[in-house]
């Protein structure tokens, strides 16, 4: 498809970032682009509008997942909330641990951000080992909300991210 055909053109690689033998996959490019960034969150309106029209919170992980997430809250005409990296969200918070390569890391949100029950779908711009991604999803399941699924521009197949993310599902527009 065309629009998916723009996207991947505009991803950029960069080997040895952000240290040796990680091959960075830059979205930069993207938002630099009308064109490509329209097509991204088309791409994701169309998957939501056809297998989650009942979403009622998009869910943006820090940081990346800010580029994308408020676009696409605003097409389906539903709000955005962010997770963020512990501390630097003020008022109540709520928060979730998890693993890092070396050391730990929490995500974090606003106490009152999500209502119970409320149908959410997380978006960020890449799933590697998926770490990030389930945290924030465990962080929604502890405020009570709905996880209808995860969405990224870029899922990086070989880490087996998916399978971490489980029982969530994910929706990926390109993948390596
Ligand atoms: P994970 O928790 O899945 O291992 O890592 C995913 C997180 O790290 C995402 O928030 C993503 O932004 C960031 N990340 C890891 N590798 C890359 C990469 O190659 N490119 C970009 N753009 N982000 C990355």
């Amino acid at each position: 498809e065309a629009k998916l055909d723009l996207v991947t053109k505009s991803i950029k690689h960069f080997p040895d970032f952000p240290s040796k033998g990680i091959l960075f996959r830059d979205i930069c490019p993207i938002l630099k682009d009308p064109g490509a960034l329209t097509a991204v969150i088309d791409l994701f309106e169309e998957h939501v509008r056809q297998t989650h029209p009942q979403v009622e919170l998009i869910v943006g992980l820090d940081a990346r997942g800010f580029l994308f997430g408020p676009l696409l809250a605003q097409r389906l005409g539903v709000g955005f909330v962010l997770v963020r990296k512990k501390g630097k969200l003020p008022g109540p918070t709520v928060s979730v641990a998890y693993k890092l390569e070396y050391g730990e890391a929490a995500v974090e949100v606003q106490e009152d951000a999500v209502a119970p029950g409320e149908k959410v779908l997380l978006i960020d711009d890449l799933l590697a080992t998926g770490g990030t991604m389930y945290a924030a999803c465990e962080l929604m399941k502890k405020q009570n909300a709905e996880v209808m699924g995860c969405m990224v521009v870029i899922e990086l197949k070989e880490l087996n991210g998916v399978e971490k993310l489980k029982p969530n599902t994910l929706f990926s527009l390109v993948q390596y």
